[in-house]
């Protein structure tokens, strides 16, 4: 990670430096093109308009920096008066702009000298100007400004070299502490407390893990609930059948009434026993997603009303009354198996918690708007209390206290409920009331049939 830092540190410092550097230079000789082509063409209208002050301007000239020739068409060197050279500067505006028509001219440069060659021929004889201006000292800056820049660079990387080993040493040590008791946390140890502060993320990555340890533990919690509830479930129907079974064998054997009715209870502990393991398996299939979902479309009232129909018989032998408000014929697209499952278990529950008054309302009825239909099931019972309500829907959520109950429960109902229409991407809830009772509803879609 410092190695990371370090060279993007190093690339950065590398560019800026590069960038700073082709500006520069690239700026120098502009301004080196700039300069002596202002005094070849101030020179050249001298020359035309002004020729007495031309000797003048030229010494202006030098004074700038900038060596000034005029040089005649037939070779000589009119100025400096005292140029001694070969006939060097003639050869060169030959070469360069000999040729040329009057006024024009021609910016290059030669090794460390930048000069400007202008043309100007009154008709009788051409004339040559050519100012020369020496890139020497530009290229010093230049060089100067390099050594300089080099010395910011190698500091600025030295400084961030530092700087970096600094974060990264912290970094690394946040994560390794992390990732430390992570280990421990996946061996086991459920009460590691993941801490870090010094980094906004770290910190909000050890948030995340002290969540996530907060969630498996409570999972962990549930599963030793649930592995205590079915053993109990399970051993009480095993105690019952092996009990009756016994006294079948050494007292009821005979008595044809007695047996029937011992025979009775095992058969009776026998299907609560399947309810169970069902109830059980249904729950791993949907939660591990490897339940098939066998979507068609179905007569929802109808369906309704056979569910009603089962629990007829607490209506008939303990006085229960199911009050209906079902409309007819509303047709919907599910899995009819799966949603008989969930009603069921929605109208069990509410036989369970309803009041004295033993009544639940059931109602199916479709949305203003034709697209919905909304299934309801209220009781009178005690309702829930609203920091439970969230609760109720996890798997073997029970609320401790022995409730006597017509219809028998595992403590996985809902949970089943909460995956099926959730599979089925339905809204579902529950609106309840402490002392009033309790409505939990379902939002199918509403298809038409398909006849
Ligand atoms: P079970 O009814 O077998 O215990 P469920 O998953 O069906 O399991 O329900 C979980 C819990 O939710 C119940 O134990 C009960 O406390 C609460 N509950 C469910 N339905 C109702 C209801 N209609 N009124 C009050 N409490 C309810």
């Amino acid at each position: 990670m410092w190695g990371y830092f370090c060279m993007l540190a190093f690339l950065l410092i590398l560019l800026v430096e590069l960038v700073f550097y082709v500006t520069v230079a690239i700026n120098l000789e502009n301004e080196a093109r700039g300069k002596v082509e202002a005094v070849c063409f101030d020179m050249g209208r001298l020359l035309k308009f002004n020729p007495v002050k031309f000797e003048d301007g030229l010494i202006e000239a030098r004074q700038d920096g900038v060596n000034v020739y005029l040089i005649a068409g037939d070779g000589r060197v009119f100025f400096p008066r005292d140029y001694k050279g070969t006939p060097d500067v003639y050869k060169e505006v030959m070469n360069r702009i000999g040729d040329e028509k009057d006024g024009y001219s021609l910016t290059y440069r030669t090794g460390n000298k930048v000069s400007c060659a202008l043309k100007v021929d009154d008709g009788l004889q051409p004339f040559y100007i050519l100012a020369k201006y020496s890139v020497t000292i530009v290229t010093r800056t230049v060089g100067t400004l390099q050594l300089y820049l080099l010395i910011i660079g190698v500091s600025i990387f030295l400084l961030a070299f530092l700087i970096s080993y600094i974060f990264s040493k912290n970094i690394t040590e946040g994560v390794q502490t992390l990732s430390d008791t992570a280990v421990k946390f996946a061996n086991g140890s459920y009460d590691v407390e993941f801490v870090n502060v010094d980094y906004k993320e770290l910190a909000a990555l050890s948030d995340t893990l002290n969540y996530v340890r907060d969630e498996v533990k409570k999972s962990e919690d549930f599963q030793r609930e649930i592995l205590a509830n079915v053993t109990h479930d399970l051993k009480t129907p095993l105690t019952m059948i092996k009990a009756y079974a016994s006294m079948i064998k050494e007292i009821s054997g005979d008595d044809r009434d007695k047996r029937e009715k011992h025979l009775q209870v095992i058969i009776d502990e026998a299907d609560r026993l399947t309810g169970l393991v069902n109830d059980v398996l249904s729950v791993s299939k949907l939660q591990a997603n490897i339940a098939e979902f066998n979507l068609k479309v179905f007569n929802l009232t109808e369906l309704v009303y056979g569910i009603v129909n089962k629990f007829g018989y607490l209506q008939e032998s303990q006085g229960y009354n199911f009050m209906i408000d079902i409309d007819p014929d509303l047709y919907t697209r599910a899995d009819e198996e799966k949603i008989n499952q969930v009603l069921y278990n929605l109208l069990g529950n509410a036989a369970n918690y309803t009041g004295a008054d033993k009544t639940v309302y059931i109602s199916l009825k479709s949305s203003m708007d034709g697209k919905r239909v909304k299934f309801s099931v209220r009781d009178t019972g005690k309702g829930i209390e609203k920091d439970k309500i969230a609760e109720i829907w996890n798997r073997y959520y029970r609320v401790k206290e022995n409730h006597n109950r017509p219809v028998k429960g595992t403590g996985l109902g809902l949970s089943i409920v909460k995956a099926i229409l959730e599979n089925h991407n339905f809204d579902f809830g529950v609106e309840s009331e402490v002392g009033k009772g309790s409505t939990f509803w379902v939002d199918f879609p509403l298809v038409p049939s398909e006849i």
